[in-house]
């Protein structure tokens, strides 16, 4: 059966290395992005030329209708839906609770939780076996701030990625009868540009020392776990919450 994968936030960072390391194994990927067009295309080209199949496409996944487009457009371009990475996440300024302002609680929870939903709704839709699909994966990405809860700095974003827990926890019951399996990776401190956007570009680097391993990830060590929880080799595993954070 062909392998479709549809990795949310996949510009750059960990879902650009998810898409890249998915097609390497057999994957037709859809990339997904926000902004940077011109990186997104620069990956659909690479897998292209490496001999792979890639569309690139638009889309705010915290918009329901943006949604539903881009998984009509899977549809069409690709074929049925097998595989599903729930990866955008974003950080805001680091600042303490009682300077954040609904503007920002808003922004944080509605990408970081709301899309996860509305994806996961739609993936669930075609995958599953008691509506004629024919199963399927989900793997979503929580932080290792979810345990930590990340005081002073972002406790929004932190909650939030206590959310995706608790949904996995509850999705995979939900419909594990149904041939999909749900999952998530905790990443610890991985070298992306999400720490920039949180307005501490040298965060990894300063902070390595303090993980046990005594370095930072590489976003291809996240793609890896996630890839074999999409895999057959994990098939008896769903609900499973995976530290990924170097023994944090
Ligand atoms: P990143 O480098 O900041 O990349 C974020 C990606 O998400 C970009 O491709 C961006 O697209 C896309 N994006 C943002 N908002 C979007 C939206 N509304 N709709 C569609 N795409 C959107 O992030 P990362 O560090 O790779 O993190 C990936 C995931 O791992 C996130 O969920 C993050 O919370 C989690 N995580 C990361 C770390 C870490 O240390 N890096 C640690 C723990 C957990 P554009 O470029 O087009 O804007």
């Amino acid at each position: 059966m062909k392998q479709v994968i549809l990795v949310t936030g996949s510009s750059r960072g960990i879902g650009a290395a998810t898409a890249l390391m998915a097609s390497r194994r057999g994957y037709a990927v859809c990339i997904n992005y926000l902004n940077d067009a011109q990186a997104a295309d620069k990956l659909r080209a690479q897998i292209v030329a490496e001999g792979g199949e890639a569309i690139a496409v638009q889309a705010d996944v915290s918009v329901e209708a943006d949604v539903q487009r881009l998984f009509e457009t899977v549809d069409e371009e690709l074929g049925p839906l097998t595989a599903l990475v729930n990866n955008v996440g974003v950080l805001e300024q680091q600042c303490r609770l009682t300077e954040m302002s609904v503007e920002r609680l808003q922004r944080v929870f509605t990408t970081n939780v709301i899309s996860y939903f509305l994806c996961s709704k739609e993936a669930v839709k075609r995958m599953s076996t008691a509506s004629g699909g024919q199963g399927g994966g989900i793997v979503n990405l929580s932080s290792g701030a979810a345990k930590h809860g990340a005081p002073n700095v972002y406790i929004d974003y932190a909650s939030s990625k206590g959310a995706i827990d608790v949904m996995t926890l509850g999705l995979s019951k939900e419909v594990a009868a149904e041939g999909i399996r749900v999952n998530c990776v905790r990443p610890g401190m991985i070298y992306t540009d999400i720490h920039a956007s949180g307005g501490d570009p040298g965060r990894v680097a300063r902070l390595e020392s303090n993980v046990p391993m005594l370095r930072g990830g590489q976003p291809e060590e996240i793609a890896e776990t996630i890839l074999w929880l999409l895999s057959p080799q994990s098939s008896y595993v769903s609900g499973a919450i995976i530290d990924a954070a170097g023994a944090r």
